[in-house]
């Protein structure tokens, strides 16, 4: 499929697990891609020169995403580079758990700037080129745990939540534009962030999926393609859940 040709995207937290899937899914559509770290610049160059010798186009681009300044400086590069944005994909996140009686403030602090106020930083700075071109797709990487709640991820689960509102205002205020903005809720996807996680823990997690196994990250970046593509230019501030039939 090459429903992107053209189309300039940003994949925030692009150097690996799902937002590297995402990164290759829009390449593979057509896009051109910027992938977003935030440490690891040469994972980040890794999954450009990947998607380049495969005949995409692509940059690696470090940024914190909770940096304003960071976030600045990542939207100028790619403007000046290709011009204009349609496609930016909040997908950076980070998980520090611990139940509600004796989460940190500082670890509360650390996930709500990463994975709410840095999403919410990329779309300020997404929604002037795209209201100048009158369209615009934003994508933002919730949760399901952001619908259903979870022990011992009050700070995580509470950004996550926190994303869709954001998501369904942005919905609102630039549907006049042509801008449309969704969410993914990923179910349990086997990556970095959850490898920590007990086996019993995971078990337990995998009980809960009819599907009966876990997701992949492609499975993540299919949804993610779909939406950024013009297959889903009448759907907006809608959560669309790749969980194996998790929460229904
Ligand atoms: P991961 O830990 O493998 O990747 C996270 C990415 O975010 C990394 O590339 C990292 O560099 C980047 N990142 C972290 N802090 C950043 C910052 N300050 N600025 C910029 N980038 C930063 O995790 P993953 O499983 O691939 O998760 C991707 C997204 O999907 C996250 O938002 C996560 O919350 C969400 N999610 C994951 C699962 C799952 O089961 N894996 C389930 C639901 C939601």
């Amino acid at each position: 499929m090459n429903r992107l040709k053209d189309k300039t995207a940003i994949v925030t937290g692009g150097s690996r697990g799902i937002g590297e899937a995402i990164a290759h899914r829009l390449a593979d559509e057509g896009a051109r891609v910027a992938v977003c770290a935030s440490r690891s610049l040469d994972r980040a160059q890794a999954v450009a020169e990947a998607i380049e010798s495969r005949g995409g186009s692509a940059l690696a681009l470090q940024a914190d995403v909770s940096s304003a300044t960071d976030v600045g400086e990542l939207f100028k590069t790619v403007l000046d580079r290709w011009g204009g944005l349609d496609i930016l994909v909040n997908n950076a996140g980070i998980a520090r758990d611990g139940l509600l009686m004796r989460l940190k403030p500082g670890d509360w602090d650390a996930v709500l700037d990463v994975n709410l106020k840095g999403a919410f930083l990329c779309m300020q700075a997404a929604v002037r080129p795209m209201m100048r071109a009158r369209s615009g797709r934003i994508i933002n990487i919730s949760s399901v745990t952001g619908l259903m709640g979870n022990p011992g991820q009050a700070g995580y689960t509470a950004a996550k939540s926190g994303l869709i509102g954001l998501t369904k205002t942005a919905a609102k205020e630039l549907a006049s534009r042509e801008i449309t903005a969704n969410v993914v809720a990923p179910g349990y996807i086997p990556t970095e962030m959850t490898e920590k996680l007990p086996e019993q823990l995971k078990e337990k997690i995998l009980e809960q999926v009819p599907l009966g196994t876990p997701g992949k990250p492609e499975d993540i970046a299919a949804a993610v393609a779909f939406l950024a593509s013009c297959d889903a230019a009448y759907i907006t501030g809608q959560v669309l859940v790749v969980d194996g039939g998790m929460v229904m």
